[in-house]
Order: C-alpha cells, then structure tokens, then sequence
C-alpha cells in the first residue's frame, strides 16, 4: 500500500508501453490464470473450506469449473473479440467505410465480494485481462485465505507488471478508490456501491456495479407431481446449496398459492433431509456463515419476535461452528426486517398469495431484483412476468442456471446493479468502443458547404434519405415529386 501510488504510476507506463494490448500478452495470461486454477485447485478447495466450509463440488460447480469455461471461451473467441468490425454508414456519407474498434481502458480497479471469492475476483478479470488492461484486484478481507491464495498465486502465474493482487478491507478499499482508475467494477453491497460511485465521480470514472437485492422464486401450483418434486429439489438448491444461501443470486423468498403451501412445505421438509441429512449441521453439503457479524445478522432475523412465529422448519444457530439450520418461515410479516432486506443466508420465506398471477404485483412494487426465478408451465403467466417485472435475469423452472451461461448478460438493474459481464460482455465491459470512419477524397459535394441556400436543403434531404435518382435530378436543378421524404 505504501507503495500504491508508483506502482499505479508503473503500470500505467505498461501499459503505455503496448505490451498488453497484444494479442500474445493477453492469450499467455488467460492460460496463465487457467494454470493457476489447474495447478492449485487442492489449495483453492482447501481455502474455500477454511472460509466458508464449502464443499468441493459446490467450490468446482461455481468458482474453479466455472471460470475454467470462461477462459476456455475467452481463449478460443479472443481474435474474433479483438478483431475490428465492420459499420454500414449512411448515404451521405458516400465512398466511406467504417470500422468499431474495441481499445482497452488502461487501468482498472476490480474489488471483489467474499461469497464467491474466485468467481467474483477472476471472472471480471478474465474480462479485464482479455481485453488488453492493466488491472489491481482488491479481493475481500472476509476470505481472507481465499484472498492471501489470490495474491500468492496471482503473482507467480501472471505478469505483475500488468496485474497486481492488493489485500485489505475498507480501509485499503478507501484508498485505492481516492486513484484514478479508467474503470472499476465493484462486486458487493449497495451500500458500498454508492461509496464506489461517488469516488467515481471525481476523475468521471466508468462504472459497474454488480449488487444483490432479494431474488423471489415464484412457485405455481404445477399439476404434476414429478414437476413440483423437481421444483422443491431446485429451490432448495437455489437456496442451501448455494453458498448456504450467501449468494446475490440465491433465492431469497418464495411466493406460492395460499392452497398449495402446506404441500409444499411438506416437500421442502423432505428434501432438506435427504440433502443435508437428518441433522444438517453434520452434513459437508453446506457452507457455513463467513463470520460471527453475519451469523449473528441472521439470527436477529430469526429472533425478532415478529417473525419466530413464522418459523416452520429449522430454526437452530450454533454461533461456535458458524452454522445456521437450512430454515423455512410461513409468512413472516412484511415490514420484518427479514422482508424488506436481503437476506443472504439459509432463512427461506415463504409468502402465500390467492392467484399466482398476484405474484407479479407483489414483486413489480419492490426493487428490481437481481434474479427472478419462476417455476410454471403456464405460458400466458411467462409471458407476463418477462413484460410486467423488471430484474437483471429470468429464469423459468430452474434458479442460478444463468451465472454459468456465457452467452447472457450477467449484471443487475436499478437497485440490484448496473453494467454486465460473463463471455464476450466481460470483455465489452473493459473496452471502449472506437468508431472509425475513413472518407475517399475523390467526391466532395459543394451542397454541404455555407452559404445555406433552399436548394441545399432539398440536396441534403435526398441524400438523407438514400434517393439517388432524387439526388441527380435535385444536382440538376430539377425537383422530383418525393415520395420518401425525411420528414413525411
Ligand atoms: P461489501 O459491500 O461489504 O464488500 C464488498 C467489497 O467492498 C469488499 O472487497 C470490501 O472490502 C469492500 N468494502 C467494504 N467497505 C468498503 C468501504 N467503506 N469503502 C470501499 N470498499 C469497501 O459486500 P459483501 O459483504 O462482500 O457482500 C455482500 C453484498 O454483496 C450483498 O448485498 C450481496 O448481494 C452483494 N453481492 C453481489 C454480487 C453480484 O454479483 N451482484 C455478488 C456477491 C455479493
């Protein structure tokens, strides 16, 4: 940190110097990262164990073998990204071609949640680095062997003079967003996305901020049994498998019929056990809580004396082993804090509702979710969740499926964020778009040029509006009855 300022300086000379915009430099980067993850996957499960007592699988599915395929895509489209692309021009701009031409930033700043401590430090990354910048990674203190594993293994497998790994927390946070940046891409809390954004400010720094917000699952009463069951498995997952709920994109609530809670209650019941076991606290299918500040977040959740009643299933909290019991709540009340924040944990509620159609009232007054999860086969009520919602993703019959596409935009909208990545967006997000026209100076129309007469007026609409014949009848002094004009 000391050093901060000639080291930024130094990078921004780096970059200067050309050497990342090369196509070689960016291609043995991403294989450099992708040998990281290879190389040391044991020590990135063993962190991701000691920080959040993630199991393998779930650390593969969602951070090693999720970013494996983001590099594998980035290394095989990489030409195709860098390479220029063609524009059509207008008519009036006649023997002229055009090209958009994406260009790096520069230097970009990329702070990190600790949810999901590789994905969400890596996956901008990739982005960042493929797109030719130089980059500082500011993972979060709260996984901090995750974070300590990044800035290790970060400095021994990819060029330090580009990309720097610096640990800390708000403090160090604080510092690094008081530089000038050509970018930075905040993972975390809208609190501290409105800190990012007002340092932003300063030096009219782009922005992205990926935020969470309560995701809502929305269960109609499907007919068939078999659907339902896999419905159930899918939330629970969406849930509890996800971090233990930790997760921005993790189901927050579930809405379904009043008629059909107590059923699906009962199934959710059932597959929390055949997950997590008879007693869940000894099973390793599920994370724990990162630390005793959240712990004991969510059990002030639990405790308010508005909500205990609600309490279906679960319920238990061992603050020495950072566990907190997979929990379903019937009906909590809606100015409970457990409603009107994130929750971001394993409490589940569940909000009944007379007609599922009510569902889209219920979540389009609220702010825009991250992730809308609804789980029907009823097209008309698809449809209408797509139209009368907004939030970042919809996904019908499955929960957190859409992180792990690279062809969708990944990103929020109004309260849950703003700007996208994943795939190509990642590495649109890190580069600036240049238009380049290129003019022949064989035609120049005199047209164009003041003084302004009547009859440069009818030349510049014709040739607006693509009417050739318009144009050498107009060149000739001649008017033709317009069929197309400009302005109708
Ligand atoms: P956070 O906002 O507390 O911290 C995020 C990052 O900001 C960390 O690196 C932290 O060190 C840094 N930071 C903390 N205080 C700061 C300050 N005062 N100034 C500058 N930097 C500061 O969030 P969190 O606890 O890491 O994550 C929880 C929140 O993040 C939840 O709301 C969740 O929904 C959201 N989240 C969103 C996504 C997403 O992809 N949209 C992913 C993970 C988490």
């Amino acid at each position: 940190m000391e050093t901060l300022e000639r080291d930024l300086k130094n990078m921004r000379e780096y970059f200067k110097s050309g050497k990342t915009k090369e196509e070689s430099w960016r291609e043995s980067q991403l294989k450099g990262l992708r040998r990281f993850l290879m190389e040391r996957q044991g020590d990135i499960f063993k962190a991701l164990m000691q920080d959040l007592g993630k199991h393998q699988v779930e650390s593969f599915r969602d951070e090693i073998g999720t970013l494996v395929k983001s590099l594998n895509l980035a290394l095989k489209c990489l030409k195709d990204w860098m390479s220029s692309k063609k524009a059509q021009l207008p008519s009036i701009a006649l023997l002229s071609s055009a090209q958009i031409v994406s260009e790096p930033l520069g230097l970009v700043l990329i702070i990190s949640s600790w949810n999901l401590p590789f994905g969400l430090s890596l996956e901008p990354l990739i982005g960042a680095i493929a797109a030719g910048n130089t980059a500082v990674l500011k993972p979060s203190e709260l996984s901090p062997t995750c974070s300590s594993l990044l800035a290790s293994g970060l400095l021994t497998y990819l060029d330090n003079k580009a990309i720097k790994v610096i640990e800390g927390g708000p403090e160090e946070s604080e510092k690094l967003l008081q530089q000038r940046w050509d970018k930075i891409f905040f993972t975390g809390s809208a609190r501290v996305g409105r800190i990012v954004m007002s340092a932003a400010v300063k030096h009219l720094t782009p922005v992205t901020l990926e935020l969470g917000g309560k995701c809502p699952a929305v269960l109609d009463s499907l007919s068939s049994s078999w659907d339902l069951e896999v419905a159930v498995k899918r939330i629970i997952v969406g849930k509890y498998g996800t971090c233990s709920g930790q997760a921005r994109i993790a189901i927050d609530y579930v809405i379904v019929e009043r008629s059909n809670c107590s059923k699906v209650v009962e199934l959710m019941k059932m597959w929390i056990k055949k997950m997590f076991g008879d007693n869940p606290k000894h099973s390793k299918s599920i994370a724990r809580i990162v630390n005793k500040q959240h712990l004991f977040r969510l059990k002030n959740l639990l405790t308010d004396k508005k909500v205990q009643k609600s309490v279906v299933c679960g319920g238990s909290v061992d603050e020495e082993n950072l566990f907190v019991e997979p929990t379903i709540l019937v009906n909590p009340p809606l100015d409970a804090t457990i409603m009107t924040d994130e929750v971001f944990g394993p409490l589940l509620p569940i909000i009944t509702v007379e007609k599922i159609e009510d569902s889209i009232e219920f979540i389009s007054c609220r702010p825009k979710p991250l992730a809308l999860y609804v789980f029907t086969k009823n097209q008309t009520l698809q449809k209408r969740m797509i139209s009368e919602t907004s939030s970042g993703s919809v996904v019908f019959n499955d929960a957190i499926l859409q992180y792990a596409a690279d062809s969708l935009p990944f990103g929020g909208v109004g309260e849950s964020g703003f700007g996208m990545y994943h795939g190509k967006f990642s590495f649109d997000t890190f580069s600036h778009q240049k238009a380049i026209v290129r003019r022949s100076f064989f035609t120049d129309f005199w047209y164009r040029y003041p003084p302004w007469k009547p009859h440069k007026f009818q030349l510049l609409e014709v040739s607006y509006n693509l009417d050739y014949l318009g144009l050498v009848l107009a060149v000739l002094g001649l008017k033709r009855p317009s069929k197309r004009h400009l302005f109708p």
